[in-house]
């Protein structure tokens, strides 16, 4: 009875399961299926980078964000509140070298601005290249290319799976901010010449400037800023509010024709225009505007966004970065520049929406590095800020390895060129550069002296100069002898390429400036200069504000993720997952 029970049973499930089957089935066959593989590529892709921006400007001045701004970005994007530069140094070429890779310095070889170059004893730039030409400025102005970028970028990517038909741009006033986001099978990177005052770039991508770019510096556009004053976009009452006097005792500005003072006279102390003059506009947001004109005329001229092939466009805005190295991030001039910034993407980002419709654009709003404050500002009001001096470090570390290697005190003194020197234009300057020490490898062999023991030596000395808080060694580091819980070891770990890197990499103190004269810089390891907005905007991105720990070199395996290309060879970011739609 029970096993009767149990085979009708049987069967009648069976019998159903058939019928669900049919039905699946014919369904199927008069419904297709979804088709799960992945809607359109965006048309565009476009990466607004301000120069300089820390992640609580967004909490400071939000609120007087216009709507179709940054406010955007954060109302219809996905926003990471925890996003944080997981490299040291944090400087522009380092930052820029991240953001369109997805890599680490260490992956990218961009190590910092500048460093001495091994192999011919010359300082070079991250960009700098003398077997190209410029294109545009002076003729003995000196070009740059992405040459020295080890790993590809989103745009690199796509122009692999499209035969080259995507088109990828650069545009920014700093050359290796241009360069280095878009990569080094881009279209073409423009950038601003101090020495002309144009719009340039460099033989690198072309034998000639597009026409369009020689009509745009035809105006000589940079002129029209000339004797213009830079005034506050609000009631002076607001700045007081928030970012208190305008001219604190540790803005020390010492620019030519300017004052510390709104309103500022953009002259450069000139009669005329000159480079004097273009620095001068580089560091007010006048600067910007350029930039965001150039912009506007290569989404028009070169049709960025207008067929199925996605197109390319970084923008990097300079102006905040030189405002705020000459005032400081607590100053007026940086939340004016600030405020400025945010009107002039929310131009850009109109612009974008009549030209290509930003439901067809994949957008990253984000910054190279924050900003430490002014070490008198931050001595002042007991936060320890200060700054050690590089002849105070380097001869208390002379002078120890002198002790351990010349005891005797032979003379001359071998090891008075222990420490590398290098060529900087002519001028002979000592190894120490982004917080990094070189040695003179052919001094060392000479001497066979140990580097290692000599790395311990330098680091045990610069521990004694107030201010130094910690060193690494090349071994060490060459080893991965590090902790990767704690942030500091990591993030020296990450800005460590061992062809271009030093010898001995010194970290101060918060607050602490090592070597550094500028009113206000950036570089360090802590929060204040790693803390910066990241923001995706798009087609399949879940717009919110998210507590998730990221980095600017989640951008690229993110934006890959989204377009379905393959993640620029070098990266190590993450998907950022929690913000993508399945
Ligand atoms: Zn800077």
């Amino acid at each position: 009875m029970r096993a009767m029970n149990l085979r009708s049973l049987l069967r009648r499930t069976l019998a159903l399961s058939l019928l669900l089957v049919l039905v699946v089935i014919s369904s199927g066959q008069r419904r297709p299926q979804p088709d799960n593989s992945r809607s359109k590529r965006p048309r565009l892709v476009l990466l607004i980078v301000v120069d300089q921006f820390r992640y609580d400007y967004l909490e400071r001045f939000g609120d007087l964000f216009v709507a179709n701004g940054l406010r955007r970005l954060m109302r219809d994007g996905a926003s990471w509140t925890q996003s944080n530069y997981d490299h040291f140094p944090t400087y522009t070429a380092p930052g820029h070298g991240t953001l369109m890779t997805g890599a680490y310095p260490a992956e990218t070889g961009i190590v910092g601005n500048d460093w001495p170059d091994r192999a011919t004893g010359n300082r070079v730039s991250s960009v700098s290249d003398t077997s190209e030409k410029l294109l545009g400025g002076k003729p003995d102005a000196q070009a740059s290319s992405p040459r020295r970028l080890m790993s590809s970028t989103i745009g690199d990517e796509l122009r692999l799976i499209t035969n080259n038909r995507s088109k990828v741009i650069g545009v920014s006033i700093k050359d290796r901010s241009a360069i280095l986001p878009a990569g080094r099978n881009a279209n073409a990177a423009y950038w601003f010449s101090l020495s002309s005052g144009t719009m340039v770039s460099s033989t690198y991508y072309f034998d000639e400037l597009p026409a369009w770019v020689t009509s745009f510096n035809s105006p000589r556009p940079a002129d029209k800023y000339f004797g213009q004053k830079w005034e506050r976009l609000l009631p002076q009452a607001e700045y007081v509010k928030r970012a208190g006097p305008d001219s604190p005792t540790w803005e020390a500005v010492s620019a030519r024709g300017d004052t510390n003072a709104f309103p500022h006279t953009i002259t450069g102390g000139a009669t005329a225009p000159d480079s004097a003059f273009y620095s001068a506009f580089d560091h007010s947001p006048f600067s910007n505007e350029l930039v965001l004109a150039f912009a506007q005329q290569a989404l028009t001229n070169e049709q960025l966004g207008q067929d199925d092939d996605t197109d390319v466009l970084s923008v990097s805005f300079s102006g905040n970065d030189y405002v705020g190295h000459r005032y400081g991030p607590y100053s007026q001039e940086a939340m004016d520049v600030t405020l400025r910034v945010d009107r002039q993407i929310a131009t850009l980002l109109d612009f974008v929406q009549t030209k290509v419709g930003l439901a067809n654009t994949l957008i990253a709003f984000t910054a190279d590095h924050g900003v430490a404050p002014i070490p008198e500002h931050s001595g002042a009001i007991g936060l320890g800020g200060g700054r050690i001096k590089t002849t105070d470090l380097l001869n208390t570390i002379r002078a120890a390895i002198k002790a351990r290697y010349n005891a005797d005190g032979r003379s001359p003194d071998p090891t008075a060129h222990y420490i590398h020197k290098f060529n900087d234009n002519g001028v002979s300057r000592d190894g120490f550069i982004n917080g990094n020490i070189y040695f003179n490898y052919v001094a060392l062999e000479r001497d066979k002296v140990n580097t290692e023991e000599l790395a311990q030596v330098v680091g045990t000395a610069a521990l004694t100069v107030p201010g130094v808080a910690r060193y690494f060694t090349r071994a060490q580091l060459l080893r991965g002898a590090t902790s990767i819980t704690d942030p500091i070891e990591r993030r020296v770990l990450h800005g460590f390429y061992p062809s271009r890197s030093g010898d001995v990499v010194l970290i101060a103190e918060p607050f602490k400036y090592l070597g550094d004269t500028i009113t206000a810089t950036h570089g360090s390891a802590y929060s204040y200069d790693t803390n910066v907005p990241t923001i995706i905007m798009g087609q399949g991105v879940i717009p919110g504000r998210y507590l998730e720990p990221a980095t600017p070199a989640d951008i690229a395996p993110t934006l890959a993720a989204l377009l379905g290309i393959t993640k620029p060879s070098s990266a190590t970011g993450r998907v950022l997952i929690e913000a993508l739609k399945k």
